[in-house]
């Protein structure tokens, strides 16, 4: 099913959590919300499921205006952070719930419902634990059990709160690629909030990047993080550092010196260079960005080098072996070898 949310606003006492906020979900794929905290994600996720009304604006799913429909008439199937499973039922009837409750017109015979339900926990790898209680399974179970509970009424629209915030990296690591898996397999139009940027790179076909109740990009994982249009996106989406330059004859330049790069179509002045610690080259240079090093770190396979440039601090990722210690004023200077130039503010 295909959600279209156009111009919603959404105040809490006067307080505007969204502003004016418009996103096309496309039917069957998986999009991420994705943003530092208090940026709206919730709330947007809340509004497409009919728990909060918007302000100004409307949903439609399909060509259906959903906004005054209720949860039950979206039809949407809800995973939570924490675990909401019904204590006193066994993981089999916590499944099959949401069917059992249906109107009797549209309720499946029960033979059907046991049936679905099996067959879905089957799907989420928790077969032979139908007769289990909630607090009989580990944490990354529970939430199995939950995405197999919201599946079970066949939603219209999957939604994701923060489903694997609670859960140890690695667990959270497997239960991402999984989810990946069962989404393939269901074709299920997924909305999934998280303020992890390593999850919503891996997870999903498109993410929506948040701030301060706005949207400031929708793109796939490539894109959002190759080509960000803003210094928020770039900052948030990956390791980033910046450096202020200025545009002249074609060229940018540093402290009065052109530092080899070309400014592209950049308007002359001043303006924001930034890079990521692994698209950096480390060159032998007497050149304006030649600094002191302050830490060097190996990690893994590479050493993580910070150099000091005129105060301020910028990580560069280089290959091994790397011999200047830590405090020492070298001659080496970075030369970024893919970059992203915004105005200056
Ligand atoms: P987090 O990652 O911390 O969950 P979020 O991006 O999901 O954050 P929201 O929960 O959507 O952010 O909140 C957005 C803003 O709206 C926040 O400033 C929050 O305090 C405010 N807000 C959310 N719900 C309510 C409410 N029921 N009443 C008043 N303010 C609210």
């Amino acid at each position: 099913m295909e959600v279209r949310v156009q111009n919603v606003r959404k105040e809490f006492d006067r307080f505007p959590a969204l502003h004016d906020v418009s996103l096309d979900i496309r039917s069957g794929e998986l999009i991420a919300l994705l943003g530092p905290s208090g940026s709206g994600k919730t709330t947007l996720l809340r509004l497409i499921a009919g728990l909060e009304m918007p302000t100004a604006g409307k949903i439609f799913f399909g060509d259906t205006d959903a906004s005054e429909k209720t949860v039950q008439e979206r039809n949407i199937g809800f995973v939570f952070q924490h675990y909401a499973l019904f204590r006193h039922m066994t993981i089999l009837e916590n499944i099959s719930f949401g069917l059992k409750v249906r109107p009797r017109s549209t309720r499946p015979p029960a033979s059907e419902i046991r049936r679905r339900a099996m067959e879905l926990l089957d799907l989420v790898q928790l077969s032979g634990l139908e007769k289990r209680y909630p607090n009989q399974l580990s944490g990354g179970q529970r939430q199995r059990v939950a995405l197999a509970r919201a599946l079970a009424i066949e939603p219209a629209v999957l939604l994701l709160d923060e489903p694997f915030g609670a859960l140890d990296a690695q667990v959270r690591r497997e239960l991402r690629k999984w989810l990946r898996e069962i989404h393939d397999r269901t074709g299920h139009t997924t909305v999934f909030v998280t303020h992890d940027q390593e999850e919503a790179l891996e997870l999903s076909d498109r993410l929506c990047v948040m701030s301060q109740g706005r949207i400031e990009q929708v793109g796939t994982p490539d894109t959002v993080y190759d080509h960000p249009t803003s210094p928020f996106v770039f900052g948030f989406i990956g390791e980033s550092s910046e450096l202020p330059v200025t545009v002249e004859n074609g060229e940018l330049w540093v402290g009065g010196r052109a530092i080899g790069l070309p400014a592209g179509d950049a308007k002359p002045g001043n303006a924001r260079l930034f890079f990521r610690p692994h698209d950096v080259e480390l060159i032998e240079a007497d050149a304006s960005l030649a600094g002191v090093v302050s830490t060097s770190r190996r990690v893994g396979g590479t050493r993580r080098v910070e150099l000091e440039i005129g105060g301020a601090g910028h990580l560069v990722e280089v290959d091994l072996p790397f011999d200047h210690p830590a405090g020492e004023k070298t001659r080496l200077a970075f030369r970024p070898k893919r970059w992203t130039l915004f105005p200056a503010t």
